[in-house]
């Protein structure tokens, strides 16, 4: 139930992006996990789009970071003080009640998820769970986490891809690795610069994956022109690559990404495993989107793979979700207690 007097905001705190999800508006902020900060004092000047927008157009004592790129978190202050901006933002107005949960990677330390808490607390929320990333995505996701059938969810982010087997509201098994999106942008780069003798940025990387990234040979290939420093002359130089070449480039942190699966659905318990087998596995995150994964996936686990609706946002729905059940459902609320008590 909303009303005037209570809010719900769930939060995904992702390693590339984080999501606001606000109870009966749905999702309000969709922002970069950016923090500008100046290099000298360390204090956070801006937070998300407003510290991506600062950028290259700032005194060169101003740099941007992502406090939780490898599932982290990297730097406590800059993480707090992100969180505290987006609570900030989403709480604006009277409300008796604000209820927050958030949506944070499995690597994250008992410490670190209190100092996570904390920050919720004092940017007002008066009550404030955390859940982890796998169990939201579930939800999100639309998968019967409840029942006592295994599911299988793997949310493939910016900084880490994990996987997890859920039943009866809990994880059964579960695995975190730090191959994602981040680390095929890397290979993208480190390819071009080897091939040939090109400098490009992380940003170029990442556009060179969505524009003919994949995972699993193409119907039709594609080729681009992309744009970076000579190595040698130290001048801008452009160079045509295809989609063939980029899949080999990419080929090792997807095959991690493959084996980590591969491991999960090993160690889990057989009943469950049938499961998984009938109901297939759900892929989420914005490494959902890359093409043909679903397809290799498919073929390496010999399990039916299914592209999760809405990957990018799954978590933040999900903590949507479980702040609308929370009230009503006794299960919901034990596992939100049990995952942010110490
Ligand atoms: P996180 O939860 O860690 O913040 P996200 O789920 O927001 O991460 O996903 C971000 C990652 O997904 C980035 O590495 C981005 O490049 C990648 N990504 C987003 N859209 C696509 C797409 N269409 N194809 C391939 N990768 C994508
Ligand atoms: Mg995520």
């Amino acid at each position: 139930m909303t009303s005037r007097f209570r809010r719900d905001i769930g939060i995904d705190l992702g390693t590339a992006n984080t999501l606001v999800h606000l109870a009966g508006r749905g999702i309000i902020i969709r922002e970069p996990s950016v923090v500008a900060i100046n290099k000298d004092t360390r204090e956070v000047l801006a937070v998300g789009e407003e510290a991506k927008r600062m950028l290259g157009r700032t005194p060169a004592s101003i740099v941007a970071t992502r406090p939780l790129r490898d599932g982290v978190i990297a730097d406590y202050d800059q993480t707090l003080a992100m969180i505290r901006d987006f609570v900030k933002r989403s709480k604006r107005g009277f409300s008796l009640h604000t209820t927050v949960v958030v949506g944070i990677p499995s690597g994250v330390t008992e410490v670190e998820r209190d100092a996570v808490l904390d920050a919720c607390r004092k940017s007002g929320a008066h009550t404030a769970y955390v859940i982890e990333e796998p169990m939201a995505a579930a939800i999100g996701a639309g998968l019967p986490i409840a029942e006592p059938v295994g599911s299988m969810i793997v949310d493939i982010g910016g900084g880490t891809t994990e996987v997890a087997v859920i039943s009866l509201a809990g994880i059964v098994h579960s695995r975190s690795i730090r191959t994602a999106g981040d680390e095929i942008d890397e290979a993208i780069s480190a390819y071009i610069r080897r091939a040939y003798n090109l400098f490009i940025g992380e940003r170029t990387a990442e556009q060179v994956k969505l524009d003919i990234g994949s995972a699993y040979p193409l119907e039709e290939e594609r080729s681009m022109v992309v744009k970076g420093r000579d190595l040698i002359s130290g001048l801008p130089r452009s160079a045509e690559i295809t989609s063939v070449e980029i899949r080999d480039a990419i080929s090792e942190p997807i095959y991690e990404i493959v084996e980590a699966v591969k491991l999960t659905l090993e160690a889990t318990p057989p009943e469950l495993a049938a499961d998984c087998m009938n109901h297939g596995i759900v892929i989420a995150g914005g490494g959902a989107l890359i093409r043909g994964l679903d397809e290799l996936l498919s073929r390496e686990t010999g399990m039916p793979v299914h592209i999760a609706p809405d990957p990018l946002s799954c978590v933040a729905i999900g903590t949507g979700r479980m702040l609308d059940m929370l009230n009503e459902n006794p299960a919901i609320r034990r596992m939100l207690e049990n995952a942010s008590r110490g």
